[in-house]
């Protein structure tokens, strides 16, 4: 059986219990999370977020690259549209023993330019070895980006894989304080 099919037979067992469900287009916990891709730090699992309570964003890394900016602008206007009231809290958890830092070496560094839009010399500051550097980095190209709401607030976390926990590396705070 392909993974296809075992996901649609798992989805026709909740199918009754998930049409019960009511929720309205704003997240409950007016939350947003952008971690990594890998299947072993699923926030629903490891930080228990239930159906309805945060829009998740997922990439390699969980990386604040261009592509999420846009992500992010994009979901701006859909929240104004809904009328939805500014000020969610955005969760970076970055990981240890991230698939990305098998990318450091100097032959993946052209990768690296481009999934980050930034020089080869500045690689080296995007910290991918290092989850807790990591996730500083990429709370500091929030801040420093004009186009990100300054109402946004925003935290860094990084999710230990083999004690599975989860630790605050940067506080919640309003992109607009210093942190
Ligand atoms: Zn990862």
């Amino acid at each position: 059986m392909s993974a296809t099919d075992t996901l649609l037979l798992r989805n026709a067992d909740r199918r009754d219990d998930l049409s019960e469900k009511e929720f309205t287009i704003s997240p409950g916990l007016r939350a947003l999370v952008l971690t990594c891709a890998d299947h072993r730090v699923d926030p629903a699992y490891v930080l228990g977020v239930d159906l309805g309570e945060a829009v998740i964003l997922r990439n390699p890394g969980g990386r604040v690259t261009p592509s999420f900016i846009q992500n992010l602008a994009i979901l701006a206007v859909v929240a104004a549209v809904e009328g939805i009231e500014p000020g969610f809290e955005l969760i970076v958890m970055h990981h240890t023993d991230c698939g990305l830092s098998r990318l450091n070496g100097p032959e993946h560094a052209g990768l690296l330019t481009y999934y980050f839009g930034v020089g080869e010399e500045e690689i080296s500051g995007k910290h991918v070895t290092d989850p807790y550097m990591s996730v500083q980095t990429d709370l500091e190209v929030l801040r420093s980006n004009p186009l990100i709401p300054r109402t946004l607030i925003a935290s860094g976390v990084v999710y230990d894989i083999d004690s599975g926990r989860a630790n605050i590396v940067c506080r919640a705070a309003p992109l607009g304080e210093v942190a």
